[in-house]
């Protein structure tokens, strides 16, 4: 048997070919004095070395869209934080060159954010990318990052920067495994929209020499390294049959026996459209809006901004159901101009709705501009407040979706553990609910999302977060209310299933999942899905839990 290793599988799909890395860290530039009279001129090249990095960051930005193109912009910023440049000079001034004031400057800046946990230590990874692109530019060496090939080759990497990510081209970039990043990390989530298969958390795939051939399975997580040539036609003949079906498939989401589950689409803007349309999606469940407001961390985008992007997507979706998700800021995505900096467990602190309710201009402006966008569009639309702790805050919403004149159901997102417990509650106040599981395994397991060492309890097959799911379901039926998935377990095609067992209404995910769920579905009958989600309720781990259910709805 060849060997096979075992990541967690982030985006379907069959890759084999051969390994390539990624380009590694840049060398560290020697710490040499120069004379003071050479300052202004290192000074200069700093501080163009840093603008030519910040502009080809936008560049790939523009080239890539939707949501890698904020993440790449707040990278362009991080490059150019006035006070990093100060510090660059201030080191020049005192004799260094300007590649080792840049490494030095940054060295310091990435210690500070090591050291302030939770988000911040998760951007050290961009930090440090933007640190080795510039220092390779002043050097004259070859960025650091993916590798020039004119043959399709699996990407392997230590971990991908969003950069990097966003640029894959998926005509050879066959599939991509990492040895850090969790399943709901940025490069997971920039892996499906690119729709390339993907395994992250691998131990040791840095490590797998240049050159073997793998097979990548990007649902399952496994890695075979060389496998036999017979072995490699089998999986190569079983992919594609695979794609036919997948290909072949369309229509409704819906299991055998007829059970409608609508599958519709998460998408970061505008830019998402093409996709989530191409994949018949049956609407929107997810427009993560603030990657409006990541452009300019510094204030709001203006209204008619909003307004002009709000509309691009409600007008996409004719007689479909858009749910619209206004801004979830702070934890892992802070607003210069709304999250405090000082917060010392940002995930627990004010964030999502909380922020909102403290800054009512900025809910205001955001409900204003959708209620215009929705006006006289045939759409249905649906917002909802990500981070709803209890009844008080649905409530709070509610009111103000009221007093912004607009015409749309509201809902509130279940990520609190709280709000499953009381969904019940909650809905006295709101119309639907909308399950955002990676944020309620985060904090039903206090495991944080960003870290890859406890992606074991991110993992959404765990009995635990099932239960929740159930009673969040079960309330919502109670009252003949909808109660959807927009979190990254609804794009697991055997647990789509088992959520639909559980009584969930709706699935929501990137569009390259939507044609692996739409089939899982209509080979299994509504009772088998029940039957599966008992199963995996009644298991006491997320790998028994993901085994009774295989066992129930596939026979084997
Ligand atoms: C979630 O938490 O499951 C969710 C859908 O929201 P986000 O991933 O944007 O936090
Ligand atoms: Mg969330």
């Amino acid at each position: 048997m060849e060997p096979m290793l075992r990541g967690v599988g982030v985006s379907h799909g069959v890759a084999i070919g051969p390994v390539r890395h990624m380009g590694t860290a840049v060398l560290e530039p020697p710490a040499t004095q120069i004379p003071s009279e050479e300052a202004p001129r290192e000074q200069a090249r700093a501080q163009a070395a840093v603008d030519a990095v910040a502009a080809d960051l936008i560049a790939r930005g523009n080239l890539a869209g939707g949501e890698a193109q904020a993440v790449l912009e707040a990278q362009a910023l991080m490059a150019q934080d006035p006070e990093l440049m100060a510090d660059v000079s201030r080191r020049i001034a005192v004799g260094s060159s300007a590649e080792r004031g840049i490494y030095d400057a940054f060295a310091a800046y990435r210690a500070l954010l090591a050291a302030a946990g939770d988000y911040l230590a998760g951007r050290v990874a961009d930090l440090d990318d933007v640190r080795n692109r510039i220092v390779a530019r002043l050097l004259g060496v070859p960025m650091p990052g993916v590798p020039d090939s004119d043959e399709p080759y699996v990407l392997f990497a230590h971990d991908l920067a969003p950069a990097d990510t966003a640029l894959l081209d998926p005509t050879l970039v066959l599939g991509f495994v990492t040895e850090e990043g969790g399943p709901t990390s940025h490069s997971a989530i920039l892996a499906r929209a690119l729709g390339v298969p993907a395994v992250v958390a691998l131990p040791g795939a840095t490590g797998v020499a240049e050159g073997l051939v793998v097979a990548v399975d990007g649902s399952s997580g496994e890695v075979l390294v060389s496998p036999p040539v017979e072995r490699q036609e089998e999986l190569r003949r079983l992919a594609a049959e695979r794609k036919a079906a997948l290909a072949a498939s369309s229509g409704p989401g819906r299991t055998s026996d007829g059970h409608l589950v609508p599958l519709l689409a998460n998408i970061g803007g505008p830019a998402d459209l093409p996709a989530a349309q191409e994949a018949e999606a049956e609407g929107v469940g997810l427009f993560r809006t603030e990657f409006l407001f990541l452009d300019d961390s510094a204030k709001a985008p203006s209204e008619e901004k909003q307004f002009e992007a709000y509309r691009k997507v409600l007008e996409a979706f004719p007689e479909r159901r858009v749910v619209v998700r206004v801004l979830d800021a702070g934890a892992d995505k802070p607003l210069e101009f709304l999250t405090p900096a000082d917060e010392p467990n940002p995930a627990l602190g004010v964030r999502g709705l909380r922020t909102l309710l403290d800054h009512p201009e900025v809910l205001a402006a955001q409900l204003r501009a959708l209620a215009r966008a929705a006006e006289g569009l045939p759409v249905h639309l649906e917002v909802m407040a990500p981070m709803v702790a209890d009844r008080q805050d649905a409530k709070a919403f509610a009111d103000a979706c009221r007093e912004a004149g607009l015409s749309a159901k509201f809902g509130a997102m279940v990520e609190i553990p709280s709000a499953a417990l009381r969904a019940r509650s909650i809905l006295q106040e709101v119309e639907f609910l909308s399950l955002g599981t990676n944020d309620l395994a985060q904090y039903t397991f206090a495991a944080d999302r960003q870290v890859g060492a406890v992606a074991r309890l991110q993992d959404p097959w765990q009995p635990a977060l099932l239960d929740l799911v159930a009673l969040s379901a079960e309330a919502a039926q109670a009252t003949g209310k909808s109660c959807g998935v927009c979190g990254e377990a609804a794009a697991d095609p055997l647990l789509a299933c088992v959520l639909t067992g559980l009584g969930v209404t709706s699935l929501s995910m990137g569009a390259s999942s939507i044609p692996y769920v739409r089939t899982a579905l209509a080979k299994v009958t509504l009772a088998q899905c029940r039957r599966a989600a008992a199963a995996a309720r009644a298991a006491d781990s997320a790998a028994d839990a993901r085994a009774a259910a295989h066992q129930v709805l596939t026979g084997e």
